[in-house]
This record gives C-alpha cells, structure tokens and sequence, in this order.
C-alpha cells in the first residue's frame, strides 16, 4: 500500500472566464465553444446518446475531472435520452481537485447546465485522497471520483465500463498520465465492444490503445484540432489478481431483484434501504419482535470517522464510510423532519502530540480540523483535559428511530418479518431458503445478506467466521445546569452526548467476557471516571441510581467488519490448501463463494458510521456494479481473509 498523501488542490489562474491549470499550464476547457467540444469528442464520438437510450445501466469512466463540466454534459444527455428506470454510473479520476468555489466559478460558465451543477456542488466531496461515491437524480446516478494519481486509482477499480473519456491535459503537458499502464487498466476495465473517444491524436497514444486491444480510427477534431481518435474494444486484457482468493463474485441476475437481510438492526436496515432504492424488494427476517433490538436498540449513537497517525487503510476505510453516512443522515433529515441527526460535529479528545502528528497529515478542513485544548473547550462548551480533533459533519443519532424511518422511506419495498428466527440455510435451483426451527420456509431469494452480528456464524456455511459478542453498558446521567452547556459529543476512551430528554448518554464498557445483559454499578462508575478525567465540569454522582442499557455488539479477530460475499470453506481449504508455500498467486483459481450469500456483521461499535459503505459495496457486489471502494480496501474487510490468513500460517 503506498503511503498516505494528501491532496493537492489545483492552482488557477481565470482566462476570459476560463481556468488555465499553472501546474499544467494548460487549459480545462475553451469558455468558448467548451460545451460543444465536449459534446462533439466525447459524447458524439462514443455514441451516447443512442446508446444510453437501449441501456438499462450506463458505465461512463473518465480520466481527469477537472471542472466536472464533462460529467454535467454527460448526466444531460442520460436524462434526456435513457429510460425512466434507467442507472447512469459515471467514474472519474483527478490528482488535483477543484476547490469548491473554484469549482462553482467554472461551472457558472454554462448556465444551460445550471440545475446539474447547483446539484454536484451539494455533494463534491472534500479533498481527501481515495474513493468518493456520492449518488444524484434520486440514486438513479452514481459518481465515483478517485482523488490521487489516475494509473493507481484505476488499478484498485472494479468496474465494467461501456464507454471512456481520455480527457487529462495535453499529452505532451502531461506524459505522467498517458502511459502504457493507464491504457492497460482501461482495458482491464472495459467491457468488449466499451468505446473511447479523445481530444488527442497523438502517435503514441493510438498505439498503445492498440496494443491494449481497441480498434482506433481517427476522425475530424474539433474547433482547431486536426485529428482526434476513437474506438472500441475489441479483446480487454484479462487481469491477473495478485490475490485470487478475493477475486469478485460473479453478478447475480438482475431480473428478479428479490433479496433477504436477516437481522433488523443498524447493518440490516441499512442494508435493506440500499438495495430498495436499487429497485430491489427486500424481506428483512429478525429474530426478536421488534426493530433495533440489540447494540441498534441503544438510544442514542455516535457518527465519526477513526483516524490514524499514519492513516492506514483501515482509518481511510472509516474517513470513506463517514462521509457516506453523513451524506444518507443529511438526506434522510431533510426527508424526515422528526429524524433527529444532530449534525453538529463531534470532538475527540486526544494528546498534544498525537493530536499534532495527525494535523501534520494535511487533511481537508471540512473532514477534521485540529484544535488545542483552548479551542476545543470553546467548541464544546466545558473545560476540556486536552484538545483534539474536531469532526464537524460527526453527529449523533437515534439508531431505533434510524431503522424505523429506514423501512418507512424504502416502504413498500421493505417487507419486515419480525419473531422470526432463521434457523438454518439452504441454497435449492439457484435460491436460498430461510427455514425456521420448526421447519418452516420463512423466506426465499437468491440474495441473502447476513447481517445479524454475532449470530451469523450460527448458521452452517459461516461457522468459521470468528465473530465475537462484545458487552457494553451505557449510562444515563441526568442532566446538570453545568453539563447542559456542552455543545458537541465528545470522544475519549468512553464518549459522551449532549444532554436531550433531561439526560446525557454516556458510554461505553467493552467486555468479551462478562455477556450479561444485567446493568451493573460497576460498570456506571467505570464509564463515569473515564468522563470526568476529560471532561472534569461533570460532577461526581451516586452511580447506583443510574439508569442504563447493556448490550452486546460483534467484534472480530482483526476489529474490522466482516463485508462481502461469503466463501464456499471447502472449495478455499482444498484449492487454497498449500498458500503457506509461498507458491506464485497467479497460479491458484479465482475464489469460490455461495451464491448470492453476503455478510455484513462485526461493525462493533461503528456500525451508525460502517453499515452505509458497507451497504454500497455489497450491493455492487451483488449486480456487478462498480465497487465504491479500492480493491485493497474490500480485500481488507473480506470475509475469506480470516481462512486465508489460517492458510497462510499453515493452521
Ligand atoms: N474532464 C475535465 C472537465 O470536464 O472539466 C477536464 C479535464 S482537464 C483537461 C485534465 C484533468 O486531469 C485535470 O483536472 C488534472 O488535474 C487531471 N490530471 C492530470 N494528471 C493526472 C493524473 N496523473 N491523475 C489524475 N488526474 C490527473
């Protein structure tokens, strides 16, 4: 994995109203003529238009987003020419984004396309390197933007691509991008008879789109370019993984859109929600008698990323997540008035020298910001034992009422079946059946996504998932004069949440041992010292009259959730049997799995923050969509990697 970089805004200077890159020193568009260019090279030349109008999903991927002016031009013609029900995915890559006011000066340059780019403005993401999915037209659009070098984010791509865009700055301006490794993933990438059109005709450029299986002609450029090329696919190169083990599973029919979430919780209705909105209908089996019964059942939960000093992949994976569930709870709020997402960030108390090692990370303003102690107690409102971070988009939430208005804003294609306690699993003609402990068929789909915590491994076919219940009580402290003032939840060992309803919900023990669900005094008293050591204006209490919830969330081997299709164990113990040899990956087969079984359990105590991404990668997973996140980040949250890792060591 390379090492951690932050991005670099792009340096403008405005021509005429015209954005000239002083890096490049090239131009991103013509203010005259640059909506025609566009709409002549790339999307006339890739025969969009037609083309969108027969396709019930569209793949678009491009490299170089600049402006976003070839998106917006690309979404006009989708909605103008595809079929109501259709689902537009477009993929871009850009080492130096806009910002975002730069962003709006451009796009003020077409007021034809206006609307779109009002829309785009609300959900550009912030400049932090990696994978964003943010979705438009009411989910019917999904934009993938890959902020860092183009040939490395589409080396981790997983995608079927029908059409390209060869955009980026003039080749000779910028050699770095056209390279022979770029050509090789858009080949990777693109499905056969997937076309490409660029502004450029340069010699090396044709040949190498040759040599990576595309047919290349050359026609009239625009305005006063001579020549410009396009082409199509005949043969993509086929890829070959450097970990076969996690290779994709293979895409589920579309037709019959019918899947099974078992379990009602934060994972589960999230799960449910995203595939709904996909057009899927969704049964969601749970076992107690009502939604959000468990870890979901706690009143109230914290939404915030986990960073790291040298931020891993495992802290990308949760900066990614949050961002994504920020963005559904900020939707879901203006849908629901009554959904209370206090949005009003989230401050993690942390020592000087961390605190300043993560501010040497560069990270965009709007995802952290790092404040001393000084600061840190004006925004919380109380004294403070030391700064820290400050997640301004970080919320908290109700879970209970999240799961509730999940089904109401997906209803009717939620069908929740409570008291219902799947039993066993059992795959017939290509569809699971759920059956009950009297022996009863309680559901049946050819999608089934697990997503009942540590229960999953209940079930024959994840035996081997090691899933652990972790006990953790929460306290209820009434509210004080003093405690009313703080402003913002506050994370430490433990967190606390502004008081609402006359009380502050203060949490958590983590206990692998002790699996009561009786509340404890003990506990009380351990999440209350851990509180008044960081946040010394709470006054000490009496913790035996405390009220408080106990319940148990799911951890793994490894502390990270367990997201994505579920490996057939035979097929990995026989075929992957002697990966302790060292023996070259390209010599093993692709991974094997049950068909159209998924999981998406062990999100500990992040689940509020997790289970969206989570929900996005499954449910590319499921229909072959594109994969919202690096390839090496779903390879980390793979559920085989617990039976490859014994593999490795030979156990
Ligand atoms: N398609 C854009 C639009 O619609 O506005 C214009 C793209 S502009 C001509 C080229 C873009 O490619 C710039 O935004 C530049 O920062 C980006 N770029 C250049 N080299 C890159 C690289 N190696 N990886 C990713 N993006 C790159």
């Amino acid at each position: 994995m390379p090492e951690f970089s932050a991005i670099k805004t792009a340096h403008l200077v405005w021509e005429e109203g015209s954005p000239r890159n002083t890096d490049f020193d090239d131009r991103y568009f013509a203010s005259e003529g640059g909506l025609e260019e566009t709409s002549y090279v790339f999307i006339g030349q890739n025969r969009l238009s037609e083309r969108m109008a027969l396709a019930p999903s569209f793949t678009v991927a491009e490299t170089g987003f600049g402006t976003g002016l070839n998106f917006l031009a690309t979404l006009d013609t989708w909605v103008r020419c595809a079929p109501a029900d259709a689902q537009l995915n477009f993929i871009s890559v850009e080492l130096n984004p806009l910002s975002k006011a730069d962003l709006e000066r451009a796009l003020s340059a077409w007021p034809l396309l206006a609307d779109y780019a009002h829309a785009l403005l609300q959900v550009y993401p912030p400049a932090m390197p990696g994978y964003h999915r943010v979705l438009l037209q009411e989910g019917r659009v999904s934009l993938t933007l890959m902020l860092g070098d183009a040939v490395h984010m589409f080396s981790q791509l997983e995608a079927s691509v029908d059409a390209w865009f060869l955009d980026g700055f003039a080749p000779s301006k910028n050699p770095g991008m056209w390279t022979e490794a770029l050509f090789r993933q858009v080949s990777r990438l693109s499905r056969p008879g997937a076309t490409f059109a660029t502004f450029t005709a340069a010699g090396h450029v044709r040949r190498a789109l040759e040599s990576v299986g595309f047919t290349v002609s050359k026609f009239e450029g625009f305005g006063r370019k001579r020549e410009m090329l396009c082409g199509e696919m005949r043969q993509p190169l086929v890829s070959t993984s450097a970990a076969p083990w996690y290779s994709p599973p293979s895409p589920i029919s579309r037709e019959s859109r019918q899947a099974v979430v078992v379990g009602a919780g934060v994972a589960g209705m999230v799960m449910a929600h995203t595939l709904a909105d996909r057009g899927w209908n969704v049964t969601v089996c749970e076992r107690a008698a009502q939604i959000a019964q468990e870890a979901s059942g706690n009143p109230a939960g914290i939404v915030l990323p986990r960073l790291t000093l040298d931020m891993n992949l495992e802290a990308q994976f949760y900066v990614s997540a949050f961002l994504t569930a920020a963005r559904f709870y900020g939707r879901l709020q203006k849908r629901f008035p009554a959904f209370q997402w206090r949005a009003r960030g989230v401050l993690q108390l942390l020592d000087e020298a961390r605190t300043r090692r993560i501010g040497a990370l560069g990270l965009p303003t709007e995802v952290v910001e790092v404040l001393d102690q000084a600061a840190a107690q004006h925004i919380v409102g109380l004294s403070c034992a030391s700064g820290g971070l400050f997640f301004p988009s970080g919320g908290w939430l109700d879970p209970r009422l999240l799961c509730t208005l999940l089904r109401e804003d997906a209803a009717p294609r939620i069908t929740l079946r409570t008291a219902c306690n799947v039993q066993r699993l059992e795959h017939i003609n290509g569809e699971w059946r759920l059956i009950d402990d009297t022996g009863e068929t309680i559901a049946h789909a050819p999608v089934v996504v697990l997503a009942n915590g540590y229960s999953a491994n209940r079930f024959d076919l994840c035996r081997w998932l090691p899933l652990t219940p972790v006990r953790g009580q929460l306290s209820y402290l009434p509210v004080t004069e003093t405690s009313s003032r703080l402003k913002v939840a506050v994370c430490y060992e433990g967190y606390v949440i502004p008081g609402e309803g006359g009380r502050h919900y203060v949490g958590a023990t983590y206990d692998t041992r002790d699996l009561s669900l009786a509340v404890r005094r003990a506990d009380h008293e351990h999440n209350l010292s851990a509180l008044r050591m960081r946040l010394p204006d709470f006054t000490a209490v009496d913790a035996g009259g405390l009220d408080g919830r106990v319940a148990l969330r799911t951890s793994t081997e490894d502390h990270l959730p367990c997201i994505g299709p579920v490996p057939d164990e035979r097929y990995y113990l026989e075929h992957y049997a002697d990966l302790s040899d060292g023996k070259p990956a390209n010599l093993y087969p692709p991974a094997a799995y049950h068909p159209g079984l998924f999981v998406s359990v062990g999100h500990g105590s992040r689940g509020l923050t997790s289970s969206w991404l989570a929900a996005e990668m499954i449910a590319a997973q499921i229909d072959g969509g594109v994969a919202p996140v690096p390839r090496d980040m779903a390879q980390m949250l793979h559920p085989g990697r617990f039976l490859v890792r014994r593999l490795k060591r030979n156990e």
